[in-house]
């Protein structure tokens, strides 16, 4: 295989690099997206959860309010049972006292039950209403994560391929090229720039005329000032201006 000129091939590297970029940006949006949807989704799904749960423990205070009640009962009996046996007068009007202390807290807790009992109807009401509506939404958030998930796998997919074929285009490097490259990269996304309006690319630094000739005579050169690597190509033909 024909090694290409070395311009083309700096040309090809920095298309590469630029894509690279392109890609990794890609990748950090849409890894950014797909955290702020699973937070969403996994905070739908707690608060779905909760639902049942809570249900369950409405339905528990309303027992405990039954099972008090049923207790209270008993003791309004047995003392009703206590005041037909009771003579002394003091402690009859003590027993009395006790009783309709017993039934106000009885018809207390009776509102108090009714009240649980409506609140319960009205929020198993509203879950089985709601609950298509929170699938669906569910439904929608899942998708959205798993799409998301995809195109980070494929843009990676892509990541990887473009960095292999700039690998091999690396490679075609010369012994020169190739360490100055390497020892670039690590430090800058792009080490290969095209010169523009005979500045480098890279630091807008401008270029001496002798620096120019080299690179017009497909010279591979270095800027001054950022040490990228320089890519010269054809300059578009000025029309003559009319102001001289
Ligand atoms: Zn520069």
């Amino acid at each position: 295989m024909a090694t290409p000129a070395p311009h083309a091939l700096l040309l090809h590297i920095a298309s590469c690099d630029a894509l690279i970029a392109h890609h990794e940006h890609h990748i950090a949006t849409l890894t950014k997206q797909l955290q702020q949807q699973q937070t969403q989704l996994d905070a739908a799904e707690a608060e779905h959860a909760t639902a049942p749960k809570k249900l369950i423990a409405m339905k528990k205070a309303i027992d405990d309010l039954e099972l008090e009640l049923r207790s209270i009962d008993e003791d309004l009996k047995h003392k009703h049972r206590q005041l037909s046996i009771i003579t002394a007068e003091k402690q009859l009007r003590a027993l009395e006292h006790e009783i309709a202390m017993l039934s106000r807290k009885k018809e207390t807790l009776n509102d108090l039950q009714v009240d649980q009992w409506l609140a319960y109807e009205t929020f198993q009401h509203e879950q089985i209403s709601q609950n298509p509506l929170v699938d669906s939404q569910l439904e929608k958030l899942r998708v959205t994560v798993a799409s998301l998930q995809q195109d980070i796998e494929q843009t990676q997919s892509l990541l990887a391929t473009t960095q292999e074929e700039q690998q091999a285009l690396v490679n075609l490097f010369d012994d020169h090229w190739a360490p100055i490259y390497k020892r670039m990269k690590i430090h800058m996304q792009d080490p290969v720039v095209i010169v523009q309006k005979d500045s480098c690319g890279g630091c807008f630094y401008p270029l001496q005329a002798q620096m120019l000739i080299k690179l017009r005579h497909n010279e591979v050169i270095t800027c001054m000032l950022c040490n990228r690597l320089l890519v010269y190509t054809t300059p578009t033909i000025s029309a003559p201006t009319t102001s001289q």
